[in-house]
């Protein structure tokens, strides 16, 4: 039979030849081949994260990274090894007119559909962590306000997989909704709800309080 990971290297190898979107600047930026319970969906990489070779791998991520540690006791490249990180778009989208960097477009999001359908398939998540606003919308098919979300465990189908989702706010400097009230003690409960999630449990075990201790 083949194994999960065997899968996701398959999937990554159509991932590394796609050049489906004209406006996207590459190369396609994924993680490794990771068989985890737990799917954490971005929106899509930044100018850096093509030379890194992996998603998160500047400004946002340190600031992700930095909550998980704080709140799970997980370091980055222990969360790295255990958890699946996909994105709404794999290209970094180039910069948006007025700063920043440009949301992918509806085309391109629908052409990267499929391979987030595959990787929900493959992976089969008892838990998903939209992170951004674009993600969130993709994951629970809301235009819900942070607000409202935050802070919350929604129970959903997401590509026809049964899942608990808690979305966090996207860490870029961008927003600074994570930053001022209600932002703060939203993004505290929601990463409590993460750290008490029984996915979490089984997916780090003794891993938390080993890299938590180093
Ligand atoms: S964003 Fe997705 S669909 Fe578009 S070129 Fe990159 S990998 Fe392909």
């Amino acid at each position: 039979m083949t194994s999960v990971a065997t899968k996701l290297r398959v999937l990554h190898g159509d991932l590394d030849g796609c050049t489906a979107c004209p406006k996207m600047i590459g190369p396609v930026v994924h993680g490794p081949p990771v068989a985890s319970g737990i799917l954490l969906v971005g929106q899509a990489p930044g100018p850096r994260e093509g030379s890194f070779g992996r998603p998160f791998a500047w400004t946002a991520g340190k600031t992700l990274f930095r909550w998980f540690e704080e709140a799970l006791g997980v370091d980055e490249e222990t969360f790295r090894a255990k958890v699946y990180i996909a994105a709404v778009a794999r290209c970094f989208p180039g910069k948006a007119p007025g700063g920043g960097d440009r949301r992918p477009d509806r085309e391109e999001i629908a052409r990267c559909l499929p391979f987030l359908q595959r990787e929900t398939a493959i992976l089969k998540p008892k838990l998903v962590l939209p992170v951004g606003t674009l993600a969130i919308e993709q994951v629970l098919a809301t235009k819900d306000k942070l607000n409202d979300l935050i802070g919350t465990v929604r129970r959903a189908t997401y590509h026809g997989v049964e899942t608990d989702v808690i979305a966090l706010p996207h860490p870029s400097g961008a927003s600074p909704w994570h930053k001022m009230e209600p932002g703060k003690t939203l993004l505290n409960r929601a990463l409590a709800r993460i750290a008490t999630h029984p996915e979490v449990a089984r997916t780090f075990g003794s891993a938390r309080s080993q890299s938590s201790n180093r």
